[in-house]
């Protein structure tokens, strides 16, 4: 395993991360979930990502059982959670200072821990002072229940915002972002992001590397039984990831991956890695030959040379010029 440094903090994290998404308390039993948890320990990874949303707060509860019952020792891995989407009532969500307390001590119960490491909120809050979110993620690390506090899906203007406000009131800023990047979502994270990496060496925690599971190539010919994509309550995940042309975009990449002797999803996730403002890719599995599949992406790097970076870009068609000012 690879670790990098978490942008411009101290924290390392494996280059591969594991998150819980759709599948720990939902689409996986308890047990396949358990068996994820031992193989990407067992192979480094260092960094379980959750969130209070997840499955309605039983991802981190099954999270946090497995856990417990492995007796991992706490300084061996890095745990996270996001705030946002706590529940229906107006204080049960958003950003607000009640909300980012309450909220952690939930996630800290369900997730038997006595801090999170990251502690992320999951969308930006246009209904609260992105001041008042600063200073409660401050004070959570001063109070000893965070380590880290990041964004996610926050513009690049509300994240520099968040710095803004931190130097004024000399308060911790943000250190990372969870951003969706892949091979078909990536103008945010190249194009958008760039001065916040560039200027406050922004972390980041990158999601859905495989678009949903679109790119292991698996939708290539027709719609597989048992995949995500499939499940009740989805089709808004399927009707947005699925489209003919990027089907017909996954056929190719699927040849190129073989023709370079590796599998499509390998390719795609070192595509990720590559990115050198990639702090870690979060990974997602329903099933562990999928997880033992990709945790094998690293040794895929060194195919990614220009050539085949130009091949993939020739196949893609979406690459943006950013500019540099
Ligand atoms: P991916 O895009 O990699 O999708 C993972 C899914 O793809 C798996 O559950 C599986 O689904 C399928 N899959 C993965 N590997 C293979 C393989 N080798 N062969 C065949 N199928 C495979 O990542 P996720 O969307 O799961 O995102 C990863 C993590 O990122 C999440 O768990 C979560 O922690 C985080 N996240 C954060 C968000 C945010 O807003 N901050 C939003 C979304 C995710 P199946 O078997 O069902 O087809």
């Amino acid at each position: 395993m690879e670790y990098r440094r978490l942008g411009n903090s101290g924290l390392q994290v494996s280059a591969l991360s594991l998150g819980s998404w759709l599948t720990f308390g939902k689409q996986i039993e308890d047990g396949i979930a358990e068996q994820l948890m031992i193989k990407a320990y067992d192979s480094g990874i260092n960094f379980f990502d959750n969130a209070e949303i997840y499955a309605r707060g039983k991802s981190e509860e099954v999270m946090g059982a497995i856990i417990k019952k492995l007796g991992w020792k706490r300084d061996t891995f890095v745990v996270s959670s996001k705030a946002f989407w706590g529940g229906d009532l107006p204080n049960q969500k958003g950003l607000s200072r009640k909300h980012l307390v309450e909220a952690c001590e939930a996630a800290l119960k369900r997730l038997q821990v006595e801090y999170l490491d990251l502690y992320f909120c999951h969308r930006p809050d246009l209904n609260t002072p992105i001041s008042e979110t600063v200073w409660s993620m401050h004070n959570l690390i001063t109070q000893g229940k965070i380590l880290y506090w990041g964004t996610s899906e926050w513009s690049a203007q509300e994240i520099q915002e968040a710095y803004t406000v931190a130097e004024k009131y000399n308060l911790i800023p943000p250190t990372m972002e969870q951003p969706q990047y892949n091979m078909f979502h990536r103008e945010r994270f190249e194009v958008e992001y760039y001065k916040i990496f560039r200027d406050l060496k922004y972390g980041s925690t990158i999601w859905s590397p495989l678009a949903s599971g679109l790119l292991t190539g698996k939708y290539n010919d027709g719609f597989p039984e048992d995949t995500r994509l499939g499940m009740d309550g989805l089709d808004w995940l399927k009707d947005k990831t699925l489209s003919e042309s990027r089907i017909a975009k996954t056929r190719a990449l699927t040849k190129l991956a073989n023709e370079l002797g590796t599998s499509l999803p390998k390719l795609a996730i070192a595509w990720c890695l590559n990115n050198c403002n990639v702090s870690t890719v979060i990974l997602g599995a329903s099933k562990l030959y999928q997880l033992e599949e990709n945790l094998t992406s690293l040794d895929v790097l060194p195919l990614l040379t220009n050539e085949v970076i130009e091949k993939i870009e020739g196949i893609l068609e979406n690459r943006k010029e950013v500019l540099k000012f």
